[in-house]
């Protein structure tokens, strides 16, 4: 009984405090792989796994799915799997918004300053990162691309 009670408090006390990001093709391509981790340490976000690969068209299509009635799908995907991307499994707490507050508006000209789009970002669709926008979304695109082997 005490144990049930002591493992459902953990539980609770984990929901929210992971996040999944991408450091978007333009952004590594340009060098900007290192600041950008650099902000998110200093924001307070902790990598639990990390990970430089280059999807394919197939896994980005997959990856954004739920956009794919948008106008900008086939836009969105050929540039996802234009070049190599760096995916991070991220922790803080309140993780989720955190980090879409860290990393400001999807369009930079209306992100806020010293946000990582502001400062990055080269366009709405060019725009250096990606941020989960929810816990079930965080932990379903970490499976993308991290095992339960290389999450620490
Ligand atoms: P992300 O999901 O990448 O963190 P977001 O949640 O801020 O971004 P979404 O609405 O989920 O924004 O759009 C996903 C991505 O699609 C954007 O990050 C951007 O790269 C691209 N995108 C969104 N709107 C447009 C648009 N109008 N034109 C071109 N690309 C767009
Ligand atoms: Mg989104």
């Amino acid at each position: 009984m005490l144990l049930l009670h002591t493992e459902k408090l953990k539980q609770i006390k984990m929901a929210g405090t992971r996040t999944f990001t991408m450091i978007k093709p333009e952004a590594v391509e340009n060098g900007s792989t290192g600041a950008i981790l650099d902000k998110m340490i200093k924001g307070g976000f902790r990598i639990i796994s990390l990970k430089k690969t280059q999807l394919s068209p197939e896994l980005a299509g997959k990856f954004y799915e739920v956009h794919k009635e948008r106008p900008f799908y086939g836009e969105l995907v050929d540039y996802m799997s234009s070049g190599p991307i760096v995916a991070a499994f991220l922790e803080k707490d309140n993780a989720v918004l955190d980090f879409r507050t860290l990393i400001g508006a999807t369009d930079p000209s209306e992100a806020a300053e010293g946000t990582i789009r502001k400062e990055f970002a080269e366009s709405k669709a060019k725009n250096a990162v990606h941020g989960s926008d929810s816990d079930e979304n965080a932990e379903i695109e970490a499976s993308f691309f991290f095992t339960e082997f290389e999450r620490f």
